[in-house]
């Protein structure tokens, strides 16, 4: 269903725009990071889109396990499926305080307002039982014993360092949907799915459960883009956009990338797992199944890659 009438935006902002890997963010930092993060969002916004934000919660989520874990002894800690909800609540505030503030300078009226998003996943995703993704910062070699022993996950990442991995399900539907696209029609510009939202399944008994997991953003901002009826999916990250042979000196940009070409150089092993892959893979998603336009590139880029002047564009074939 292609829906090019709609002037609808859903913008996924890497968790480590608001908090760069290897930074222990204080506060005033990553508010210092959100400022920085919105201008692509406010020319956006200025060019007339209806907005939805998703971010990730990847560093902050970690964070909020270990002062879960230090403070054990004094109070209960907190299970993962409701820090998530807990992370996307403040990284929510920090992104509608920053983001009204650079809109009004922008001499733009637009309001601001997040929803703590629930998200659908099958209670029996392979995913729940083995944790792939990799959450927080870094751990030193002396804690892993002790964090194995009361069996918390732990892996080397690709750059071989100690961290925590939590299982990361497939997102399958926005429960809070008709609300978001309320909001969003009415030209608020929403912040939704923060964190990939909070994992939940039903329960035949009970309703509504919760699950200790993470789902990946960006393939929660595809879901998100596709039942909004969004015309484009824009991930903005860290990287000019989407490489061939990146990592090499022959590394070069791909301006555009077809839906085959997609899938070909995702087995070949291109994109990084948990990095790339599943940025291509959403953005694959997302125009297979809506026709739309996504776009992966820099957070700085985004108003140009909106024009095709920047970045790399998920088409549905070669022209
Ligand atoms: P975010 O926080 O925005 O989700 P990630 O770190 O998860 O950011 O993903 C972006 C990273 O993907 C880049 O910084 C880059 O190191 C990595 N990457 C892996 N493969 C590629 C590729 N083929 N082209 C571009 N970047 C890639
Ligand atoms: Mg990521």
């Amino acid at each position: 269903m292609t829906n090019n009438q709609s002037h609808t935006a859903v913008i996924a902002l890497g968790g480590n725009a608001l908090s760069p890997a290897g930074e222990h963010s204080t506060i005033a930092d990553q508010f210092a990071h959100t400022r920085a993060s919105l201008g692509a969002i406010v020319d956006l916004a200025l060019d007339g889109w209806d907005i939805c934000l998703v971010h990730g919660n990847g560093p902050q989520v970690g964070d909020e396990l270990v002062r879960n874990e230090l403070a054990r002894a004094e109070v209960a800690p907190l299970p993962l499926g409701v820090l998530v909800a807990a992370t996307a609540g403040w990284i929510g505030y920090m992104i509608q305080q920053s983001l009204e503030n650079a809109l009004r300078r922008a001499g733009s009226d637009r309001e601001v307002a997040t929803v703590i998003t629930q998200i659908r996943v099958a209670p029996d995703d392979p995913a729940l039982t083995a944790p792939t993704k990799f959450i927080g910062h870094a751990i030193p070699d002396e804690r892993v014993p002790d964090l194995r022993e009361r069996t918390v996950a732990v892996e080397r990442d690709a750059r071989g360092r100690w961290r925590r991995v939590v299982g990361s399900p497939t997102p399958l539907a926005v429960h809070e949907i008709s609300v978001i696209q309320r909001l969003v029609q009415s030209g608020i510009i929403v912040v939704a799915c923060g964190g990939g939202g909070a994992p939940i399944y039903h329960d035949g008994a009970r309703g509504w459960e919760g699950l200790d997991a993470v789902v990946d953003k960006d393939l929660a901002a595809a879901v998100l883009a596709r039942d909004l009826g969004a015309s484009l999916l824009m991930i903005l990250t860290d990287v000019e956009g989407v490489f061939l042979d990146y990592g090499t000196p022959r590394q070069r940009l791909l301006d555009t990338l077809t839906l085959a070409e997609a899938q070909r150089l995702d087995a070949a092993g291109a994109f990084g797992a948990g990095s790339m892959a599943p940025k291509v893979r959403a953005a694959a998603n997302f125009v297979r199944h809506t026709g739309g336009r996504a776009i992966i590139t820099e957070l700085a880029r985004g108003r140009e890659a909106v024009r095709g002047a920047a970045g790399t564009t998920i088409i549905a074939e070669n022209a």
